[in-house]
């Protein structure tokens, strides 16, 4: 069974620090901003999850990428 909820480190695009943000996998594919804990800026989070519901790949962009 796969885990619906994984937490996640991205670095932040903006200040280069490790945040964390929680991705509900029962969503899909998405793509969503969370603001870093630590600069504040808006983060892009662009999520893909497998046919199998889980996670395979995160990338976080700037709001202007
Ligand atoms: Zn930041």
């Amino acid at each position: 069974m796969s885990v619906l909820i994984e937490d996640i480190e991205i670095v932040c695009p903006y200040c280069g620090e490790v945040m964390e943000a929680d991705v509900d996998c029962t969503g899909g594919n998405q793509s969503y901003y969370e603001d870093c804990q630590v600069c504040c800026a808006p983060v892009r989070l662009i999520i893909t999850v497998d046919d199998y519901g889980d996670l395979s790949d995160v990338k976080a962009r700037r709001e202007d990428e």
